[in-house]
């Protein structure tokens, strides 16, 4: 099997404002991310930010990308349309894509899920658990009935979201509400996993079954194929059957047709 190559990327902005997140966090979280899928063997990790050129995410390294990560809170709508257009096309293509915790609200997961994408939340560090809603999943494999996390911001129901192709978790909070804390659905020929947690004031990135929970899901997301969707027109030769051209056509030969 090739190597997995994923992407994670991060907004860095909390980490530089924040010494609670920096203290968490000290190479960013997106470094932190990155190092806990570098424990699997046969993954190629590399991280890229909003503050890099075209933020970090050119046509080359989302070509040679099969998985990306993608965190962001503060600083969504600083996220270059042309960037995210490219994002969305690389995942209508095949490559996975995994949005994290308040990536709900970033310009690519609203694209690709056309709702609002709202929610309702609290920030009082509450228990979470997190129960799995199906055991034979390839990204709940080596994760019990439920795992806990101490201390979270809370996202509730309402979430404005289409219907998931598959509802991986569903989390409870201390204070009551719930929430669909992991989804799947694809969109065009590309896989999509959201999970829930991940805010930045708790060391969420640190927790091993969150680790494994990203493990798992890089490899469920990687592109069993990628397809180019050129829309081509098939001449009459070119007919797998004989045929005979019959009537009037609107279009001429060879033309590429309407978009
Ligand atoms: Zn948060």
């Amino acid at each position: 099997m090739n190597p997995i190559r994923i992407t994670v990327w991060g907004e860095n902005v909390h980490e530089q404002r924040h010494e609670l997140v920096r203290r968490l966090y000290p190479k960013g979280m997106h470094a932190c991310i990155a190092d806990g899928l570098s424990e699997e063997g046969d993954f190629q990790v590399r991280t890229a930010t909003l503050q890099e050129p075209e933020h970090g995410l050119s046509e080359r390294t989302l070509a040679e990308t099969d998985v990306l990560l993608w965190w962001g809170h503060a600083a969504h709508g600083e996220v270059r349309d042309e960037v995210v257009e490219r994002v969305r096309k690389r995942v209508w293509e095949g490559m996975g894509l995994i949005v994290l915790h308040s990536g709900h609200y970033s310009k690519i997961f609203k694209l690709l899920m056309g709702t609002s994408c709202s929610l309702t939340w609290r920030e009082a560090g509450e228990k979470e658990r997190l129960w799995v809603c199906n055991p034979g999943h390839p990204i709940v494999q080596g994760i019990d009935r439920y795992f806990e996390l101490p201390h979270t911001e809370m996202y509730g129901e309402p979430f404005a979201i289409p219907t998931p192709d598959e509802q991986i978790f569903i989390s409870w909070f201390e204070g009551g509400e719930v929430f669909r804390s992991g989804c799947t659905w694809r969109r065009g020929n590309g896989r999509i996993f959201y999970f829930r947690p991940g805010h930045e004031s708790y060391p969420i990135y640190h927790d091993p079954n969150v680790r494994q929970v990203l493990k798992n899901a890089c490899r469920w997301a990687r592109p069993e194929g990628i397809w180019i969707d050129s829309c081509p027109n098939i001449p009459v030769e070119e007919a797998p059957e004989p045929i005979t051209a019959q009537g009037e056509t609107i279009h001429l030969p060879g033309e590429e047709g309407f978009r």
